[in-house]
């Protein structure tokens, strides 16, 4: 079943996609309004994740031109505070809407629940199993000797299993998933906890901390998590040799 997720933060698109393919889905991606219409008409996708917020065609005008001639249902993202673009959202046509910033994990529940309303019966969620068989090792992301598996929420590192709690996991999979890109501390509790909590971020700090911990306990384990000093956080993929005494 394909997704098309129509959203112009690259970093979103990401995480969406990860958390939809391993859900065993298959998605598509386009960064504005044109290019989304455009993959909708050629590849008639069974759900469309539409942000509202879009530059050029905005999502609510998407909205529309989909509607007027499919009934592919549509799941809208919009902002916390615009209430009335919600409801002109469903007004135009769309399904539901999350309210952003979203949990991945609410985010794929939602899908579920849209395409069981909509679809038949048999075409419905693949086997748990199939999607396993399908995904198989691509849905592994490998750096060197750290492998995440997202269907089975398994981290090895040089071949040692490393038990991590669910938002350690998550955390993990954020910051992996846009090697190199810098995250705040409140992008991170956006995109890992779901929401705002209220300026506080030693929550991220803790939570950093401890995922470091766990990975870098076995020897010879890279550092592949790095503080920028008044930023945030970011992932190396390859990082050199790790600093003594960190
Ligand atoms: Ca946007």
């Amino acid at each position: 079943m394909k997704i098309l997720v129509i959203e112009d933060e690259a970093n979103i698109t990401q995480i969406i996609r990860l958390y939809l393919e391993q859900a065993g889905y298959s998605v598509l991606s386009a960064s504005d309004g044109i290019a989304g219409l455009e993959l909708h008409a050629r590849e008639h996708p069974c759900l469309v994740i539409l942000d509202l917020m879009l530059p050029g065609l905005d999502g609510m005008e998407v909205c529309r031109r989909i509607r007027t001639w499919a009934s592919t249902p549509i799941l809208i993202l919009t902002a916390r505070q615009a209430e009335e673009e919600r409801i002109a959202g469903l007004e135009a046509g769309a399904d539901d809407y999350l309210i952003k910033p979203f949990s991945p994990r609410e985010l794929v529940s939602r899908v579920k629940a849209i395409l069981r309303r909509s679809t038949p019966a048999n075409q419905t969620e693949q086997h748990p199993a199939q999607a396993q068989q399908a995904g198989g090792s691509e849905q592994d992301l490998r750096f060197g000797g750290l492998v995440i598996n997202l269907p089975a929420r398994r981290v090895t590192v040089m071949g040692q299993p490393v038990t991590l709690t669910v938002k350690e996991f998550d955390l993990l999979v954020t910051l992996a998933s846009s090697p190199d890109r810098v995250f705040t501390r409140e992008t991170l509790l956006h995109q890992v906890w779901g929401y705002t909590y209220l300026g506080d971020g030693r929550t991220v700090d803790v939570h950093i901390g401890t995922l470091r911990k766990k990975l870098e306990t076995v020897a010879g384990a890279p550092h592949h998590i790095q503080t920028v000093w008044g930023v945030g956080y970011k992932f190396v993929p390859h990082p050199a040799t790790r600093p003594q005494g960190e």
